[in-house]
């Protein structure tokens, strides 16, 4: 929910784009509506692309106000700040700092890292297509395209996804004009999919095992996912599974 008196803010800046591990930053009170709170800039990842939110709290001066919820317009790009209450005294032109709850974050970075060594597996061994998926901060699920039923399958993706975060893998991020990102193989298919305003994609590599646009937090290093654990299968139609895990 954003409402906006006056002139419309622009785009929130999206710090965790550029820097995953960003606990703390200030930012400019662009507008206060009830209790949310438009910056010009955050760390706060916003409930999108299937990654849970971020929680933490803005402060101006020793007074904190609680973040208890972020999501994106998607239509504007901008961030909305939901906070436990209305912020009094926090006015439109304050400077803030925002504080992110790390211990949340960091294991939704590490659950979704390998949400996408899983799919990687999943793909590369069984032809499993992803169809949709949700990391949050104590589990996370995926749902693959995949005939088969047995749980053999899922524990032997879970086992080499294992492997593989074993390998210590260093992530790279960057980006890539539209133009150049379709002629990547492997993420052509993903380019095709971005809106057609996206004029620069975000690319998430986990170079050996995974190439794709993305924009969610990520660790910077496979050895830093733990050990994955299946936690159970279940069966959501024809071809259609659904795997939930979790990281310790
Ligand atoms: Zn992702």
């Amino acid at each position: 929910m954003i409402l906006i008196w006056g002139e419309a803010p622009l785009a929130t800046k999206l710090l965790y784009l550029y820097d995953s591990y960003l606990k703390e930053f200030e930012a400019k009170v662009e507008s206060i509506s009830g209790n949310a709170a438009i910056l010009d800039q955050s760390a706060f990842h916003p409930l999108t692309g299937g990654v849970g939110c971020d929680l933490g709290w803005l402060a101006k001066g020793d007074v904190r106000f609680r973040v208890v919820r972020v999501e994106i317009d998607r239509a504007t790009k901008i961030v909305s700040h939901l906070l436990e209450t209305e912020p009094t005294g926090l006015n439109q032109g304050d400077t803030v700092k925002g504080m992110i709850d790390w211990d949340r974050r960091y294991c939704l970075m590490r659950l979704h890292t390998a949400a996408h060594l899983i799919a990687a597996v999943m793909y590369k061994d069984y032809s499993a297509l992803i169809t949709g998926g949700q990391v949050d901060v104590d589990q996370a699920k995926l749902d693959f395209n995949l005939p088969r039923t047995d749980r053999e399958v899922f524990e032997d993706a879970v086992k080499k996804a294992n492997e593989e975060a074993a390998k210590k893998v260093e992530l790279k991020i960057y980006f890539l004009s539209r133009e150049a990102a379709l002629k990547v193989p492997g993420v052509v298919k993903l380019a095709e999919r971005m809106p057609p305003e996206e004029q620069e994609l975000r690319i998430v590599e986990i170079p050996g095992i995974d190439l794709q646009a993305d924009g969610g937090p990520h660790v910077k290093n496979t050895g830093e996912i733990g050990n994955i654990q299946l936690l159970r299968i279940e069966n959501k139609g024809k071809n259609q599974r659904r795997l939930y895990f979790k990281t310790a």
